[in-house]
């Protein structure tokens, strides 16, 4: 088993194929598999074990049984940009155009393949911080981009500021920045995004900002688009998903929202990837994005419930755990319990303790990889019963 990133191969020209011709599978399908074989509780894959709003799911039903069942317009159904240009409004105070500046997309995944194979060019640099989300490398290698990383420093994840400063330059097309963060769960500060949104405009770079877990930040916090930064909103591709907000991870329902003429350039790519997807899921998640506030926060409450209950299972297990302010994902950093090296844990983990996590340095280059050598990502978005039964296992490695 191979625990590196897929986006490795990509990146390195072989097109994700294995030696024996099979396809390589993502980390995330890897380690899904490892824990479907072994029965082991799958604490990998970020994907809820429950659903979300009953609203939501009994739209989609009406729709199907409604007809809807053909392919939706090309930029996404009139009734979904115009929710997500309300979302947007309502949440963060931004006005956008949903006629021109909206782009319906198969979930996030393909906002983000679509924008980057869309706006660079062969030998383009690509900014992102490490670790990374594996889609990130493996789009910028199909483009022939050159990856750049600025690397997030544990435990708080924060880039290094003069790091950034010097990464940041002519040859820079896009910034891709992940907020809230997969893997670690940090958020950036005003000062980082404004500091990128200062290079961005110095050196004529896009910002492409990654915010499908938005909705799910911790302890009272409240998510900060980048996109509503001064200077910012003409340079940005702001991406996100109805996945995470709404348990729909299955759904692939994403959008992204940009500039008229960036939507239309991403449109071009867009429409030779899927043209279109998820007709009667779209009026779903547009009826989602109206829900009350209260649906948002009492998703909060309920995951950060779920968060602390892995950390403090965890903490009792012996790892060294900081405290993720937002996200799916805890990082576990297992040299106190004696193991140096994550990804040789993530692989021994299903027998020694009947849980999978993905090691961290799977989101990073090689390069960036010592760092994260020792640390795990584990996803709380589980059932509670879920959550304490892998604590529980874990406890056993101690
Ligand atoms: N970006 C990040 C940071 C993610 O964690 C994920 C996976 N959930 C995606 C993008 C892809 O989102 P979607 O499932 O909507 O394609
Ligand atoms: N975003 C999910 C994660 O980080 C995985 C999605 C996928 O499998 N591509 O776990």
């Amino acid at each position: 088993m191979t625990v590196q990133g897929s986006w490795q191969r990509a990146a390195r020209g072989a097109l994700l194929l294995a030696e024996d011709g099979s396809a390589v599978p993502t980390i995330f399908s890897e380690m899904s598999q490892l824990a479907a074989a072994t029965g082991a509780i799958n604490l990998g894959q970020g994907f809820p074990d429950y659903d979300g709003p009953r609203e939501v799911l009994e739209v989609a039903q009406r729709e199907i049984a409604g007809g809807n069942n053909q392919y939706p317009p090309g930029r996404g159904m009139a009734v979904l940009r115009e929710a997500i240009a309300a979302h947007q409004k309502r949440f963060y105070g931004l006005d956008v155009d949903a006629e021109r500046e909206v782009l319906v997309t198969a979930g996030a995944t393909e906002a983000l393949s679509a924008t980057i194979l869309a706006l660079i060019d062969e030998g383009d640099e690509v900014l992102t911080f490490a670790p990374f989300y594996d889609e990130y490398g493996a789009c910028i290698a199909f483009g022939r981009g050159v990856h750049r990383t600025v690397p997030l420093i544990a435990p708080e994840f924060r880039p290094d500021l003069d790091r950034l400063r010097e990464s940041v330059t002519d040859a820079t097309r896009l910034i891709i920045l992940n907020a809230p963060h997969n893997p670690t769960g940090a958020v950036f500060d005003r000062e980082t995004l404004e500091l990128i949104v200062e290079l961005a405009i110095r050196h004529d770079a896009l910002i492409v900002t990654d915010e499908v877990y938005e909705h799910l930040m911790y302890d009272g916090r409240v998510h900060t688009p980048i996109a509503t930064l001064p200077g910012a909103r003409e340079r940005t591709i702001t991406i996100s998903s109805g996945g995470k907000t709404f348990n729909t991870t299955g759904w692939k329902v994403g959008w992204l929202i940009a500039a008229p003429a960036i939507v239309d350039a991403v449109l071009a790519v867009k429409q030779y990837l899927t043209y279109v997807n998820a007709g009667p899921f779209q009026p779903a998640i547009a009826a989602g994005l109206a829900l009350p506030d209260s649906v948002f926060t009492g998703l909060a409450a309920d995951l950060q419930a779920k968060r602390d209950l892995l950390v403090e299972g965890l903490r009792t297990a012996g790892f060294g755990v900081s405290v993720p302010p937002a996200g799916y994902f805890v990082v576990a950093d297992a040299l106190p319990l004696g193991h140096p090296d994550g990804a040789t844990l993530c692989r021994e983990l299903p027998q020694l303790a009947g849980v999978v996590g993905i090691p961290i340095t799977a989101f990073c280059h090689p390069e960036d990889a010592p760092a994260f050598r020792s640390l795990v990502r584990f996803a709380f978005c589980k059932r509670l019963d879920v959550l304490e039964a892998a604590t529980e296992r874990l406890a056993a490695l101690g």
